[in-house]
């Protein structure tokens, strides 16, 4: 037999086959680990999503036409120069097939969203990581990094597992002395979650230039992780290039609907962030008060760091598990002694709250 092999990027990422359907992964009663929302969507997006059960015999409107509509007015956005995509990841991966080539150097930060490595590493590219100072991006070390090679930068602001920012007037220095041929993809899928006055998602900088651009999601503040739908505004000439990825109908009817749905109960979306906000305070304060290490965040979910090192982090995150709590880990991103958690309901919370201070009671 002969063996089919895939090109020899795609073979540069480790894998494994897929598990059988019906194997049972272990469901926590309490999940904090994946950065999703606690709540269900806003009755208005439910709604939607509904009423749009008949028309599924239909293929979806191949731009997103609405959506985009109800995305331009609400930001103040020319709708031609948005695109929506099945979750952002789809165009974090287009970007990469499209601007990347093999030996094209890609910046990201060190402990940025672990998808920039991997659609780097499968499309031939070379990943630059670039170290940070308390888990915060440094813009000058970015600037250091840069080479003639360099061909993108990924940038999560807020990052992810990090949950730190960069203001916008650091943004703003970073594009004005970035080599122009190098395109600044700004991943702001926390961006909604955001309430710091310095912080801004950089559209102004997709406008006044034609190297930004900006990915948003649907999938943490509006709750909507299970429909898949992100967006992205971006210069002209790099949507035309994206119109071609894009494909034929890659967003859903009901995911459609239920977006601007869900975009429009801006009630719901005011609940959801107030209620982070108050939480991540509270859990940072608790968490910190039994001497274990916050990064401060801006987003719905904390990254936590145990002074006494990994074996610490194990045996806590296996007590979490014992309570039927489940977190994240980060050891992918070769954090062996840290844990990111997400802010739930009050009730999830709570139990995470005080299954910490028994831990640390015994
Ligand atoms: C969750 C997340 C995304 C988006 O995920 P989608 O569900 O594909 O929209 C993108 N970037 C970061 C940093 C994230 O944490």
């Amino acid at each position: 037999m002969t063996e089919i092999i895939p090109n020899e990027y795609i073979n540069s990422v480790p894998g494994q086959p897929q598990p059988p359907a019906d194997t049972i992964k272990k469901k926590y009663k309490i999940d904090l680990s994946l950065n999703e929302n606690a709540f269900p969507p806003s009755d208005k997006a439910l709604a939607a999503y509904n009423n749009a059960g008949p028309t599924l015999n239909r293929y979806p409107n191949y731009t997103s036409a609405e959506l985009r509509g109800v995305l331009g007015k609400k930001f103040g956005l020319d709708d031609t120069r948005i695109m929506c995509t099945a979750g952002s990841e789809q165009m974090l991966s287009f970007l990469t097939r499209a601007y990347v080539a093999p030996g094209d150097e890609v910046i990201y930060p060190r402990y940025g969203f672990m998808i920039y490595w991997f659609n780097v590493m499968m499309a031939g590219g070379v990943p630059v990581p670039v170290d940070q100072d308390d888990f915060v991006v440094n813009v000058d070390y970015i600037l250091d990094a840069v080479t003639d090679k360099t061909r993108v930068m990924f940038l999560d602001n807020p990052g992810n597992p990090t949950a730190t920012y960069v203001p916008y007037e650091e943004i703003k220095r970073l594009r004005k002395h970035l080599p122009q041929h190098i395109l600044l993809v700004l991943d702001a899928a926390y961006a909604d979650f955001v309430t710091q006055d310095d912080y801004n998602c950089g559209f102004e900088l997709v406008d006044q230039y034609d190297n930004v651009v900006v990915t948003r999601t649907l999938s943490k503040l509006y709750g909507l992780s299970g429909l898949r739908i992100g967006w992205t505004y971006l210069p002209e000439k790099i949507a035309t290039t994206l119109l071609h990825l894009k494909g034929g109908f890659n967003v859903s009817t009901p995911a459609q609907v239920a977006g601007a749905a869900a975009i429009l109960d801006e009630e719901h979306a005011l609940m959801i962030r107030n209620h982070s906000e108050k939480w991540i305070k509270h859990l940072t304060d608790e968490i910190s008060a039994l001497g274990i290490i916050v990064t401060p965040s801006v987003c719905n979910f904390i990254l936590i760091h145990f002074p006494d090192g990994r074996d610490a982090m194990k045996e806590v995150d296996s007590f979490l598990k014992e309570k039927d709590i489940n977190v994240g880990s980060v050891g992918m991103y070769k954090l062996d002694s840290s844990l990111r958690i997400t802010a739930g309901t009050e009730e999830e919370n709570t139990a995470l709250i005080n299954a910490l201070k028994e831990y640390y009671k015994k």
